[in-house]
């Protein structure tokens, strides 16, 4: 057989003569540096003129597991990190209740910047910054999603869910498992929801030991 006709030889003959985007298609996987990168300089919608961090969004860029919340609140702008007031505390705990530590899973959220005063994200500010979430996940491609509150699910999906109706409920993202279930801020207001939250939790450790 000669190289051409051996596939194998002839990808590595192309590789070598550094052509990689003929192997690969040119299809090249966004790297979770180069999104973050480009999120710090985004000024596509009008929080980037009262933000003080972007809040990107941190954690294994191998994690089997992502967790999306909804945007930075005060704490989470000054730091610059995700779910570290009083949210992420208990984040944390429903993290460690399945033996996982935070290091080990991604956190991030549907926005990269606070809202003023912690209001709902608009629509025009999840439009303009869907694009990241999105290429966050391509780039971790995880083996599931725990959607946090309504906002997360929402955006990934395309539709207008209360959480009451969905939460629990096993979906698909592009092929990724999904699951919705409460936010930890929702889960600080309503303790009644906790035992709803911990069963979730317990469906997250199954899915991912399964
Ligand atoms: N709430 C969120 O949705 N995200 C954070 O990072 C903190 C609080």
């Amino acid at each position: 057989m000669s190289r051409i006709d051996d596939p194998r030889r002839f990808l590595s003959a192309l590789l070598r003569m550094g052509i990689e985007e003929y192997v690969s298609g040119g299809e090249e996987r966004p790297t979770l540096a180069r999104i973050g990168a480009q999120s710090a300089a985004c000024t596509k919608c009008g929080l980037a003129a009262s933000r003080r961090t972007v809040v990107f969004g941190e954690g294994s860029e191998t994690a089997r597991v992502v967790f999306v919340g909804e945007a930075p609140g005060e704490e989470e702008d000054r730091q610059g990190r995700p779910f570290v007031g009083r949210a992420g505390k208990l984040l944390d705990k429903m993290i460690e209740s399945i033996g996982l530590r935070r290091g080990d899973v991604y956190i991030c959220n549907v926005l990269k910047c606070r809202p003023p005063g912690n209001r709902d994200p608009e629509p025009a500010e999840v439009e303009a910054c869907k694009d990241y979430l999105t290429a966050q996940l391509e780039a971790i491609n995880p083996l599931l999603i725990c959607t946090l509150g309504k906002h997360a699910y929402n955006t990934l999906l395309g539709v207008d869910a209360r959480i009451t109706k969905i939460r629990g409920r096993l979906t698909d993202y592009r092929g990724i498992k999904l699951l919705p279930t409460y936010h930890p801020s929702f889960l600080l207001r309503n303790q009644a929801a906790m035992g709803d939250a911990y069963e979730d939790m317990q469906k997250v450790k199954g899915l991912l030991s399964g």
